[in-house]
């Protein structure tokens, strides 16, 4: 039986949020369980972009902070970190620290912020998709890893949780290796997984007193879900996330991986929901991207009918060129160099481009739309329906 905690919080006042985290923590045996004294703790946030806490981007302050007091209560060294998109330097960490509120929670606890940024190449044998990977070197120092994400929709893998979360550990720019050699969804479904196995957090919390619906993770709409979600098994975590907000667990990729690899069994009859549990939680379901692809009908029909539809569902990047404010980051991230910048504004070449939306999630400025075509969104129309009937009957 997986373990979940669902505690309710219902803003982020300080003291609400410090009574929801011990209360998600004693469900689950509380921090002694989890840290030993002397332990350096990496709380590995979800930093990844330099929005402020009320952008609903990022993981909170009140609730990194309330986890930091926790671990220090315990005897441990909470250290607060992330590689954020683009590149992986002090200057790019202390504005996402201080756009996010990172330091502030490090100046009032005595937390650490993660300032090194030496990588390591380490290998994975166990790994699926990946033998070797490189990480954040503070991965390596530290004795426990929390993976402290947000409740978010993602463009890409539908949702983004705490096994998503754990993508930040390899180190900026080089996220964008691994997008452009595993362009493939489940390949890059498999990928994370290999990364969360490699990492073993030992905690996982979610971040859901504030979602994001949409287009997340960063342009979506906000949603006060009111909760704080935690668990020893990431995989078990995001299932019951996923569940709580109405996305079908069997449409996410990370978690079809995981199954598939028989590192998660389980369904909601194998998870004990402590704390709140689901009951009485009026939460609202969440608006999610459509990324449906021709998959269920591969092996129906010929091969050249299913890439047909497959081309006719491809969603792409569209540019605002009048929001846009010619910063170059889209430029800079994008994995297969399929865009180029020309009179200062971006272009995309479409034939190169890997719909990894990487474009998307780190503009600033919100100026990178995805463009689903009318098949794509009937598709997905239709899935919506039919999962509500289901439910309803
Ligand atoms: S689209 Fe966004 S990331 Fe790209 S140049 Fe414009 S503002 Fe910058
Ligand atoms: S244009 Fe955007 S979606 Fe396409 S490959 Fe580049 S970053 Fe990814």
């Amino acid at each position: 039986m997986y373990r979940v905690s669902v505690v309710k919080c219902e803003n982020y006042e300080r003291q609400n949020a410090a009574k929801a985290m011990h209360a998600s923590l004693n469900n689950l045996g509380g921090i002694h369980k989890f840290v030993k004294n002397g332990d350096k703790v990496l709380v590995k946030a979800n930093l990844v972009m330099r929005k402020k806490p009320g952008d609903g981007v990022t993981t909170h302050p009140s609730l990194v902070e309330a986890l930091c007091r926790e671990v220090l209560e315990a005897g441990g060294v909470p250290i607060i970190g992330d590689s954020p998109g683009g590149p992986y330097n002090q200057t790019a960490l202390r504005a996402v620290y201080r756009a996010t509120g990172m330091e502030d929670v490090a100046k009032t606890t005595g937390a650490v912020l993660n300032y090194d940024t030496d990588i390591r190449e380490v290998s994975h044998p166990q790994g699926s998709v990946i033998k070797n990977l490189t990480v954040m070197n503070c991965v390596e120092k530290a004795d426990v890893v929390i993976s402290f994400a947000k409740l978010k929709t993602h463009g890409m893998m539908l949702f983004t949780g705490a096994v998503k979360n754990l993508f930040g550990v390899i180190p900026g720019i080089l996220k964008a290796e691994y997008h452009f050699n595993m362009p493939d969804t489940g390949d890059f479904a498999n990928m994370l997984v290999d990364v969360c196995t490699y990492i073993k957090p030992k905690l996982s919390i979610i971040d859901g007193v504030v979602g994001m619906e949409g287009e997340g993770p960063s342009s979506g709409r906000l949603v006060n879900s009111g909760i704080i979600l935690a668990s020893e098994n990431p995989f078990a975590l995001d299932f019951a996330a996923v569940s709580l907000i109405g996305i079908d667990p069997n449409d996410v990729p990370t978690i079809i991986k995981a199954r598939h690899r028989g590192l998660f069994t389980g369904d909601m009859n194998n998870i004990q929901l402590l704390g709140d549990g689901m009951g009485g939680l009026a939460i609202k379901r969440f608006n999610t991207p459509a990324i449906v692809n021709a998959s269920f009908i591969e092996g129906k029909y010929p091969r050249f009918i299913v890439d047909m539809i497959n081309r006719m569902v491809k969603p792409e990047p569209v540019f605002d060129l009048e929001s846009c404010a010619a910063c170059g980051d889209c430029y800079r991230v994008c994995p297969p160099g399929a865009i180029t910048m020309q009179d200062n504004k971006p272009r995309v070449d479409l034939d190169k481009c890997i719909r990894c939306f990487c474009c998307q999630e780190l503009c600033f400025h919100g100026s990178v739309k995805i463009y689903r075509p009318w098949l794509l969104r009937a598709i997905h129309r239709r899935k919506k329906r039919t999962r509500r009937f289901r439910n309803e009957f």
